[in-house]
């Protein structure tokens, strides 16, 4: 078994409650959610942080902006805004490092956020 939670939950051996899969990416609940609706959005593949991007990820982090856009339309979110988080290790707020898109929105989020 992997040690990387997110691993462990692309592998469906740590339960989520998942909201969209395909090949390269998948998104599910946020455990502890900020906002009516709070997804993560991750590659399958194993990526520690942003700075860890490849020149081959640029494809990927596109499609999974793609699939941001259409989980806001699917959760009623478009039409008002919404939000797109990367945390980047300690000092930004990252506590899982596997790569992670956090979707929020459902209210009027506050900036600066903290
Ligand atoms: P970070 O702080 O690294 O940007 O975000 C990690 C996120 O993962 C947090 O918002 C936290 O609530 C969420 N999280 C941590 N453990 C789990 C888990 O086991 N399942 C789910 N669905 N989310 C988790
Ligand atoms: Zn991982």
């Amino acid at each position: 078994m992997s040690e990387c939670l997110f691993c462990q939950i692309v592998a469906k051996e740590v339960d989520s409650d998942i909201v969209y899969e395909d090949e390269k990416v998948i998104a599910f609940k946020d455990i502890n959610p900020q906002a009516p609706v709070h997804y993560l959005i991750i590659p399958k593949k194993h990526i520690e942080t942003i700075l860890d991007l490849a020149e081959e990820d640029q494809e990927l982090i596109g499609h999974i902006h793609q699939v941001a856009n259409q989980l806001a339309f699917e959760a009623g979110i478009a039409d008002d805004g919404f939000r797109i988080v990367n945390n980047c290790k300690d000092a930004g707020g990252q506590t899982v490092f596997h790569l992670h898109f956090h979707l929020l929105g459902g209210r009027n989020l506050q900036w600066p956020p903290g």
